[in-house]
């Protein structure tokens, strides 16, 4: 069986849209977190995880703006995009985002938004950190988001930990490693300095998790965010992917 993944989405309907389109042959979908913040379609993309029956966790986001998360821990961009988030979303949206769990565990894997010592604020940033989560997992896969990076953290046969950034194409085969925690970088707001839409493919049974990116039209995002008043910054940023 083959799922998409689906991290870090963050209102971006273009995106969403352009990353599905690529995902079609796929036979369901998983979400470590954070479907809204940032971009200005919130609504539009909580209904399409929904429609999608994708199994997703809770992301800093989502917390944030239903309120189970202090604010004051957002930068003055984000929390204002949390706000504006906050406001718009239907009392439907607001009640599935409030239903998510923060952590997800099933047959083959593991799912978090940021990392199993701290579901949703660490970021997995390097080797240290990841090992640490790798201490705590059952699985052999634990996928995670919050970084918008690519990135693997893997524990080898030998008891050796090891970490490296991953681009388009590339594909990590954890059946050679002991454990292996993986973000697919970030659908709606890429920070890997490629503007593009970043997602994955997992391979059941194979154990392989394939690195995807897709262009997308970032003008169209921009112009509905202004429209929307949100911080320049979160505008700009899109077309650097940083
Ligand atoms: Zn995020």
């Amino acid at each position: 069986m083959k799922l998409g993944i689906l991290a870090d989405i963050h209102s971006n309907l273009e995106a969403l849209r352009c990353v599905l389109d690529a995902l079609r042959d796929v036979d369901g979908y998983i979400c470590p977190g954070d479907i809204v913040g940032y971009g200005p379609n919130p609504n539009e993309c909580v209904e399409i995880v929904r429609k999608l029956d994708c199994r997703t966790v809770a992301g800093n986001h989502e917390y944030a703006c239903i309120r189970k998360t202090d604010l004051s821990y957002f930068a003055g961009d984000a929390k204002e995009a949390i706000e504006w988030t906050s406001k718009v979303l239907t009392e439907e949206n607001r009640t599935f985002l409030e239903g998510l769990p923060e952590y997800i565990e099933n047959a083959g894997f593991e799912m978090v938004h940021g990392s199993l010592r701290n579901p949703l604020e660490e970021y997995i940033t390097n080797v240290q950190v990841g090992a640490a989560t790798i201490e705590l997992m059952k699985k052999k896969i634990c996928f995670v988001g919050h970084l918008h990076i690519p990135l693997v953290v893997v524990k080898e046969k030998q008891d050796k930990y090891d970490s490296w950034q991953l681009t388009d194409g590339d594909v990590v085969d954890a059946s050679k490693f002991e454990k292996v925690v993986i973000n697919v970088g970030g659908v709606g707001q890429p920070r890997d300095m490629d503007p593009r839409a970043s997602f994955g493919i997992y391979d059941t049974e194979k154990q392989t998790v394939e690195i995807r990116k897709v262009e997308y039209n970032i003008t169209a995002v921009q112009e509905k965010m202004r429209k929307a008043d949100l911080p320049e910054f979160l505008i700009e940023r899109l077309k650097y992917g940083r």
